[in-house]
């Protein structure tokens, strides 16, 4: 029986597989970058190349380069994973938030909903900067570029 699945380039003429395939003129460069520094880095709003210029504009828009050092820090794409890492951590602070607030204050299901609404929502927002810039520094390190860029 015929493997259903064959080895990319097996019975693929080369330039279809070329086509699939991001552009990348000859192999890749081989970086030592520091994971821990440049996620550092990036949750201070630094580049995570040379920890100087700023990584973002705005609240959350990154700069296409580093001010500083040149680094294209814009090709390197977050995309939703900063808003997801966020949003699951603030919800696995929700539950004991629902906890503390019943037990101790005795607030109506309403006022509950109102408030930790209020109170989540600014959470979110406050952390997400700070997770973004973490999270476009850990893609630095681990050179994850936008092959479209
Ligand atoms: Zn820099």
């Amino acid at each position: 029986m015929a493997n259903p699945y064959p080895k990319e380039g097996s019975n693929v003429p080369a330039e279809r597989n070329a086509a699939r395939r991001p552009a990348r003129s000859g192999p890749r460069p081989q970086h030592h970058r520091d994971t821990r520094q440049a996620i550092l880095r990036g949750f201070t709003n630094r580049c995570p190349k040379c920890g100087k210029g700023h990584m973002m504009r705005g609240y959350l828009q990154i700069v296409d380069r580093c001010e500083n050092c040149g680094e294209p820090l814009g090709s390197y794409p977050a995309a939703d994973g900063p808003a997801f890492f966020t949003i699951t951590n603030i919800m696995l602070l929700l539950i004991p938030m629902i906890a503390a607030t019943w037990v101790w204050f005795r607030l109506s299901p309403f006022v509950m909903l109102v408030v930790l609404s209020a109170l989540t929502s600014v959470m979110t927002l406050i952390l997400l900067r700070y997770v973004k810039g973490a999270f476009v520094g850990y893609l630095w390190a681990k050179d994850e570029q936008d092959p479209g860029a």
